[in-house]
């Protein structure tokens, strides 16, 4: 009787211990996807919401805790500008254990470009447009009124065309 008893804890020890979900956590685990195109650079992470960021370590692999409010939104931006697509955990908690961040991730900025939505807010509310060229008077005035944002004389191969001016977003 005594061994049946236990036999029987037993088997309902190993019965949930292989069959409960992995519990989610709330550390984000990240490895960035480095090619020859876009090798490891220096660089941050980038939490928008509060502007405030953790540089890169001198590895490809970053973990961030999303149990705080304020770091649950965030991107990695290279000091080349190349960046990764914005992650997001609303819930403070992260279900994949190893995230393959990709840089740059274009393809995630492009729909958003397209829509002048910004990846972060959501909204088109702060969106003005990025222009490229030697600035005439007028897109001076422009740019110091806030209505576009002026992107430089040369553009390379990443041109980011709209900004954020609430999340100080190019994308
Ligand atoms: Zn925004």
């Amino acid at each position: 009787m005594k061994y049946a008893l236990y036999a029987t804890l037993m088997v309902t020890l190993l019965y949930t211990y292989t069959t409960s979900p992995q519990l989610p956590s709330h550390i984000f685990r990240g490895r960035i996807l480095t090619s020859p195109t876009a090798p490891w650079e220096p660089g941050h992470i980038i939490f928008p919401l509060t502007q405030d960021s953790i540089p890169l370590e001198e590895t490809d692999k970053i973990t961030v805790d999303v149990a705080s409010p304020q770091h649950r939104v965030f991107y990695i931006c290279y000091i080349t500008g190349q960046k990764s697509r914005v992650y997001r955990f609303p819930e403070g908690t992260v279900t994949d254990t190893l995230v393959t961040i990709q840089i740059p991730d274009t393809s995630f900025y492009e729909p958003f470009a397209a829509k002048k939505t910004c990846p972060v807010c959501l909204s088109r509310k702060n969106v003005i447009p990025v222009l490229y060229g030697f600035p005439s008077p007028k897109m001076f005035r422009d740019a110091d009124a806030g209505k576009i944002a002026l992107g430089g004389c040369v553009i390379g191969d990443y041109h980011p065309t709209r900004y954020c001016k609430k999340d100080h977003l190019e994308f």
